[in-house]
């Protein structure tokens, strides 16, 4: 599938230190120590509606650990889905009377331009559920020679438990996990299931419904094997960072991992696990089903900058949970006039420390507030002594410039 546009970015002088993020699996940072080209999987859209503000932290947040890995020298290889066919978009397409073919790249379009209008960098390979149909085909037949796929009714399903290290990624106990996977897609009551937790990872046919040609007869795949496969094709095992909102912990990342180690005898999936806070609209988490929904589109169709915006994001350091009001965006469009005003001036306050302290602070688990600081420090300074020759720097605002654009994403 055809991905976005990429920015270009600019190459800065000084190299970033090395990029520590929090791993999930340890509730730790960890140092990420990539051998060769940095490798990292962040989870897709399902495409059924706009790229809402929670989708657009998330991606920006991953944004952040790609461009730190850049500017630490490595190269990045990334690569992302797009849920093409699921029963979200399934139900959708029936409810609004749309083809859901339609409807899928209609909405898959609309967030390719959201993430060129953030400056978000594209992945280099960006991955539909449908046309991945022949690995998930290939991967549920290798587990199935390792014994843990089960049918009912038709359906396939895998044995979490085939995996000993399955749990690992959320670190919960059973009963936590027993609870939220029915609320996140499971069906953990279903009769002829050997473990309530075991997934599906090909659905037979429906009637009115998509379906694919497969060993099994017809039908299309299950949600997580969708990722593993993908990941496994484009990454290999044991890749750098999986990456998504809080809200794929469980059950997403942990059936991933668990179908991948288990179809890798035991190869860890990834090195880490990351995740997202979610954003909150109107005092509840932003989703399609409560209806609190804010579109970077519909934003960007009223002639807000997008880089007010990206910078409202920023401002939130990508682990938090936080809620979205307008008087945030409403000050960072003042904040990018202040900036723009300093970086038009040429000359300003010293740049290298704030070039250090910037690519120190996005290094620290992406710590984007912190680095927002020096930043607005640099232009306070700068707007405070323009014209005081002997502490101005003749280039600071190019270099400046650079930083913001290469480490951030925000080109003012
Ligand atoms: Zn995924």
């Amino acid at each position: 599938m055809r991905a976005w546009s990429s920015p270009v970015v600019p190459p800065l002088s000084v190299r970033g230190p090395v990029v520590r993020v929090h791993d999930t699996a340890t509730g730790q940072l960890a140092a990420t120590d990539p051998q060769g080209a940095a490798r990292m999987y962040v989870c897709g859209i399902t495409p059924y509606d706009a790229t809402h503000m929670g989708h657009a932290a998330t991606y920006v947040g991953f944004d952040l650990l790609n461009r730190a890995w850049r500017n630490a020298g490595h190269e990045v290889t990334y690569v992302q889905n797009v849920t093409d066919v699921d029963d979200p978009l399934l139900e959708r397409a029936a409810k609004v009377h749309v083809d859901w073919v339609e409807l899928a790249e209609r909405e898959t379009e609309l967030f390719r331009t959201d993430m060129e209008a953030l400056r978000i960098l594209a992945p280099d390979q960006y991955v539909g559920a449908v046309e991945s149909i022949p690995l998930v085909i290939a991967l549920i037949e290798r587990l199935q020679e390792a014994g843990v796929v089960y049918e009912v009714e038709g359906d396939l399903y895998f044995s979490v438990t085939a995996d000993p290290a399955f749990g690992q990624v959320s670190g919960w106990d059973r009963e936590t996990m027993l609870k939220i996977f029915p609320e996140r897609g499971g069906d953990p009551d279903r009769a002829g299931k050997r473990d309530p937790l075991d997934c599906v990872l090909w659905l037979a046919e429906r009637p009115g419904e998509p379906s694919w040609d497969s060993p099994w007869g017809k039908g299309r795949p299950g949600w997580h094997i969708e990722c593993t496969a993908i990941a496994l094709e484009h990454l290999g095992t044991s890749f750098d960072v999986q990456g998504g909102g809080s809200d794929l912990v469980f059950p997403h990342h942990e059936m991933c991992a668990a179908e991948a180690q288990v179809a890798e005898a035991g190869t860890r999936f990834a090195q880490a696990y990351v995740h997202a806070g979610m954003v909150a609209y109107d005092g509840e988490k932003m989703s399609k089903s409560r209806g609190n929904l804010v579109f970077v589109s519909a934003l960007r169709m009223s002639d807000v900058d997008p880089m007010a915006i990206r910078l409202v994001l920023l401002a939130h350091h990508y682990r938090s949970d936080w809620e979205w009001t307008d008087d945030q965006l409403w000050d960072a469009v003042d904040r990018v006039a202040q900036w723009r005003k300093a970086l038009a001036l040429g000359a300003g306050a010293p740049a290298a420390p704030v070039v250090e302290n910037v690519l120190a602070a996005l290094a620290d688990d992406l710590d984007a507030p912190r680095a927002l600081a020096h930043v607005q420090d640099w232009v306070d300074a700068t707007l405070g002594t323009t014209g005081l020759a002997d502490t101005s720097d003749d280039e600071a605002g190019a270099t400046v410039m650079q930083l913001l654009d290469a480490a951030l994403g925000l080109r003012l």
